[in-house]
């Protein structure tokens, strides 16, 4: 299989349980079949469970299996992963200066392509189809999307001020243009103001321009921390929902990561944008930074997505494992175990990242939605019996339940390997990078 493709050759899914964005079940004796036809899903139909695909198909999945739209990572920063477990135990802003910033100061493009594969291959072992991503050398994380086969949303990552600024935000305006809609539109780019305690108003300004002057969205950080809003609000007055909304960031479609203290006026901005919040509950919890009110911002109406956020500061890239905390945090923190639902937070991961993205055709399992798809194997003792399935699989499901992900019609996992991805190579090239990093760190 050639790199990035996956399989075109006939296939069909199977799977006496669907789900997306509600669940369905087969009648007794027969199985939902997927058929796929150009990135979309073409028919979806009752079969009986033995019968043969049609026209020579190979039919994956079966009994047992359920199929669900591809998990959607709303906020990681891939490369991170050349940063796996260093820094533990530490708050983010030290985690940054003491542990992270000396290491990226030495990373070349080269890490970055091999770093973001390694996240992808990740990503696409426990069932996740699209990746928002922001990092340093996205061009790069732009080559490893396509290798994969993935759907991703690629954010240029830009900090600072002054002359310096303005160049980079140039470069970056131009490496959007050169991989906007690339793989068949399945990347797109976007600009990444860090955010704003590293870019000041003026540098938000200037994004801000850019992006509506090249037609891009934005993703930014923000009030990520309690301190994080303290200072914005000792400096300027505003919360950094605020101070981005007045330099215009919000004028464009953006992906506003973790929103952990959201102040009751930051609510309306964080619901009129078009976009939404990527809510990051385990790194979140690993820097110590608390837990996001995902209550009020649903019951605001604000766009929810899930994410990871890179895998140096989060308990890895298993989704299954945010949206579990994404479920149970809030149950635990308002003391209140009816909210929210499974099926809310399993819609957070599917259609709500993708709503955060801009996309309103995915995140259901029908005729004419996406066709990005993940067939699961509830037959390990961990699913049995089984129960409801949304909230069956957030409690119980692992990445190596996930044997089957579609990608754009195409399928890059079958029976837990990956096709488009050489991994031998991949983790022989990131175990000698984040070496050389740590050394070059002085580490
Ligand atoms: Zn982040």
């Amino acid at each position: 299989v050639a790199a990035g493709t996956g399989v075109t050759a006939p296939f069909v899914l199977r799977a006496d349980r669907l789900w997306g964005p509600t669940e369905r079940r087969a009648t007794p004796g027969h199985v939902f079949e997927i058929a796929v036809s150009g990135g979309r899903i073409a028919a979806v139909t009752e079969v009986a469970a033995a019968a043969p695909a049609a026209d020579g198909a190979e039919a994956l999945g079966g009994v047992g299996f359920a199929v669900l739209p591809g998990l959607v990572n709303g906020h990681t920063h891939l490369a991170m992963t050349l940063l796996r477990g260093v820094g533990q135990d530490l708050p983010l802003d030290r985690w940054l200066a003491e542990a992270i910033w000396p290491r990226e100061a030495h990373l070349t493009p080269a890490d970055v392509y091999w770093g973001t594969l390694l996240g992808l291959a990740e990503g696409l072992l426990s069932g996740t189809t699209w990746f928002s991503d922001m990092y340093l050398h996205e061009e790069q994380a732009a080559e490893a999307a396509l290798a994969a086969g993935v759907r991703a949303d690629l954010a240029v990552g830009l900090a600072g001020e002054g002359e310096a600024f303005d160049h980079a935000v140039d470069r970056a305006v131009d490496l959007c243009r050169a991989y906007d809609g690339a793989g068949s539109g399945r990347l797109r780019m976007r600009l990444g103001p860090h955010a704003p305690y590293t870019c000041p108003p003026a540098s938000l300004r200037r994004v801000a321009h850019a992006s509506d002057r090249a037609g891009l969205g934005l993703h930014i950080h923000l009030s990520e921390t309690r301190r994080e809003v303290e200072e914005s609000l000792a400096r300027h007055g505003a919360t950094p929902v605020q101070v981005a909304v007045r330099q215009g960031i919000f004028d464009r479609p953006v992906v506003a990561a973790h929103v952990v203290y959201p102040r009751p006026e930051d609510l309306p901005h964080l619901a009129a944008m078009a976009g939404g919040v990527a809510h990051c509950p385990g790194s979140n919890l690993q820097l110590g930074s608390g837990v996001a009110p995902t209550r009020a911002m649903a019951d605001a109406g604000i766009t929810l997505a899930v994410g990871t956020d890179g895998p140096a500061s989060a308990p890895g890239l298993d989704l299954w494992q945010a949206l579990r905390l994404a479920w149970l945090l809030p149950k635990g923190a308002n003391g209140d175990p009816s909210r929210p639902t499974a099926d809310e937070v399993l819609r957070w991961g599917t259609a709500g990242g993708a709503r955060a993205l801009g996309r309103g055709d995915y995140g259901g399992v029908a005729a004419g939605a996406a066709a990005d798809l993940v067939a699961v194997d509830l037959r390990g003792p961990h699913h049995l019996p089984e129960g409801p399935l949304a909230a069956q699989l957030l409690s119980v499901a692992r990445p190596s339940d996930v044997r089957h992900v579609v990608v754009d019609g195409r399928l890059v996992v079958r029976d837990g390997h990956l096709l488009t991805v050489d991994l031998d190579r991949v983790r022989s090239e990131c175990v000698a990078r984040a070496a050389r990093l740590a050394t070059a760190a002085g580490t």
